[in-house]
C-alpha cells in the first residue's frame, strides 16, 4: 500500500536501520526504542494487523524469522518480549502487521 509507513520502509522509500531481511520479511530498529534492543519485524506484504492476517503460514514464518532476529541481536539467552499490538485498545499505531522484539532490560508484568 503506497500510503503505508511500513510498506514504504520495506520499499526503501523511507530510510530505516534494517538489521535483517529475506524475501518475505524485514527487521529494522524502532525509531523510538523502549528498550536497549527494540526491533520491528514486518512481512513485506501489506497485512493490516494480526486480526486481519488470513495466512497462518505467513504468521508462523514471521515468528520464526523474528526468533532468528532476536538470536542475532543477542537477546535470546537473556530474554526478550515479542509483542504484537492489535487494533485500538492495544494501541496499534501503524496498521501494518509487526512484531516488536524488545530486550536488553528486565520487563515488568502486567504491561501497562
Ligand atoms: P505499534 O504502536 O503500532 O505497535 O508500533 C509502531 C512502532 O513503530 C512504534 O514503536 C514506533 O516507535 C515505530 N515507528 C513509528 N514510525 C516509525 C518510523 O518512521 N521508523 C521506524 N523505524 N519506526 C517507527
Ligand atoms: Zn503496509
Amino acid at each position: 500500500m503506497s500510503d503505508c509507513l511500513f510498506c514504504r520502509i520495506v520499499a526503501g522509500e523511507i530510510p530505516a536501520d534494517v538489521v535483517a531481511s529475506d524475501e518475505r520479511y524485514v527487521a529494522f530498529r524502532d525509531i523510538e526504542p523502549q528498550a536497549p534492543t527494540h526491533l520491528l519485524v514486518v512481512p513485506r506484504v501489506h497485512v493490516e494487523s494480526l486480526d486481519a492476517a488470513e495466512d497462518a503460514e505467513l504468521l508462523g514464518s514471521l515468528f520464526a524469522f523474528a526468533r532468528e532476529v532476536a538470536r542475532q541481536a543477542g537477546v535470546a539467552g537473556s530474554g526478550y518480549r515479542a509483542v504484537v499490538n492489535t487494533n485500538a485498545d492495544a494501541q496499534q499505531t501503524v496498521p501494518h502487521l509487526h512484531v516488536h522484539i524488545m530486550g536488553g532490560r528486565k520487563f515488568t508484568w502486567p504491561p501497562g
